[in-house]
């Protein structure tokens, strides 16, 4: 068949002459030692101020006592989607997808090494001040949240809800305090709700539970695409306590529990990994009858990987690209091809199909849980969460022609036919 194959290797931007990020590279800077009376949240435990409504992020000022299931946090997208803050988003009018983020003074008590969240800043920013994914998380009482999304009732802009566990001894329990105070107001079938899980915390009966009270979806977050990533990014490399093991073990739980099409893992493409790498990961979760949803690496400022190159926007593409074809248009791993460093010189698919692929503009799309739009359209849009709005790597609206152009360039496949 007439295969689309690549030719060659591409113009790089991660500046090591490569267009990957190879595992040699992406070793993240050991954690520092944060004095004890640093630790645990304790400056704001004991003199943080009483919350008064909305809280915007400032690490100047000392973070008010704020703890979920009370408060939540939510990206500044959501916030301003919801109209509890101003702002505006480049080339977006909002997002479809409410993130609520757990929150407390003690904050998440994991050490990812990618995460802006992680415990080794406790020195430097107070937990609801730290940025993720590249933006601030504004803090709202969970109530102010329900108000305003059960007043809108099938008007609200928002297609799906997810709760975002953290690493903390309380996650488990407000996780269900956070689910029970949504569907007391708002019916889950209107706006379904996925769990973005903290398995480290977790076993099979809180799974379970969940997905009685009326959860959606249930993803766990293995980042890290192979076990060596995940134990040197989130392990013991970064004096973390998470364990590949322990998420799988969650993760065939959801399976069992919530279904096909029902269960996912968040993968981050760039941390080390090869292309043939992760998308046997991505074919493993479509086999078992799940999705995978991607993010492409970012060196999130303030974290362990702050001073690593942004994956490259070539690998990314390939990636990008082959993983929705996996997931949504039956090509197999086994249909395509790799060169010897494990990239993508063959999608598996007649050029003309490939072609139509690439000018639909999905694949390209920010992946995640559905929303109203249609089955591989995320709802969850994460404007501008792995890339700047000068060289966006998942698309948070649907590309335009001249983005399609760039994205060509990018992958290396001019257009041929038409
Ligand atoms: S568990 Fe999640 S929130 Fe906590 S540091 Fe790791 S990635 Fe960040």
């Amino acid at each position: 068949m007439g295969c689309i194959k690549q030719d060659g290797v591409n113009a790089t931007d991660n500046g090591s002459g490569l267009d990957f990020n190879p595992y040699e590279s992406m070793q993240p800077r050991a954690p520092g030692v944060t004095p004890r009376e640093m630790r645990n949240g304790a400056r704001v435990k004991s003199d943080g101020p009483a919350p008064e409504g909305l809280y915007r992020p400032d690490y100047n000022i000392l973070t008010p006592q704020m703890r979920s299931p009370d408060y939540v946090q939510m990206s500044t997208a959501a916030a301003i989607t919801l109209g509890v803050t101003d702002g505006r988003m480049y080339r977006c009018e909002c997002t479809r997808c409410l993130n609520l983020l757990l929150t407390y003074p003690e904050g998440c008590r994991a050490n990812c090494a990618y995460c802006g969240l992680a415990r080794h800043r406790e020195a430097e920013r107070d937990y609801a001040d730290r940025n993720f994914i590249r933006v601030d998380w504004p803090a709202v009482p969970m109530e102010t949240v329900v108000d305003i999304v059960a007043k809108d009732g099938a008007n609200s802009p928002f297609h799906r809800m997810c709760i975002s566990m953290i690493t903390h001894p309380r996650s488990d329990d407000d996780t269900v305090a956070v689910l029970k105070k949504w569907t007391s107001r708002i019916d889950p079938d209107t706006i379904p709700v996925s769990i973005l899980s903290n398995p480290t915390t977790m076993g099979r009966a809180d799974v379970e539970n969940l997905k009685n009270l009326g959860a959606d979806i249930f993803t766990v977050a293995l980042d890290a695409a192979t076990p060596a990533i995940f134990d040197r990014t989130r392990g013991k490399g970064v004096q973390s306590p998470h364990k590949w093991s322990k998420y799988w073990e969650v993760l065939m739980d959801a399976r069992d529990i919530f279904g096909a099409e029902k269960f996912g893992a968040h993968i981050i493409v760039g941390m080390g990994e090869t292309e043939y790498e992760v998308l046997n990961l991505v074919q493993e979760l479509v086999d078992l009858g799940g999705h995978s949803h991607m993010f492409c690496f970012f060196p999130e400022d303030g974290s362990l990987m702050d001073h690593l190159p942004a994956t490259p926007r070539d690998q990314w593409r390939r990636v990008q690209l082959a993983r929705y074809l996996i997931d949504y248009r039956d090509v197999r791993i086994d249909h395509m091809k790799f060169d010897e460093l494990g990239r993508v010189v063959d999608f598996g698919l007649p050029t003309t199909e490939l072609d139509d692929v690439i000018n639909a503009g999905v694949a390209f799309r920010t992946s995640g849980c559905p929303g109203k739009e249609a089955e591989d359209v995320s709802a969850c849009d994460r404007p501008y969460g792995d890339s700047p709005p000068s060289n966006i790597a998942s698309y948070p609206f649907a590309p335009k022609k001249k983005d399609l152009k760039k994205i060509r360039k990018q992958l290396g496949i001019p257009l041929k036919t038409v």
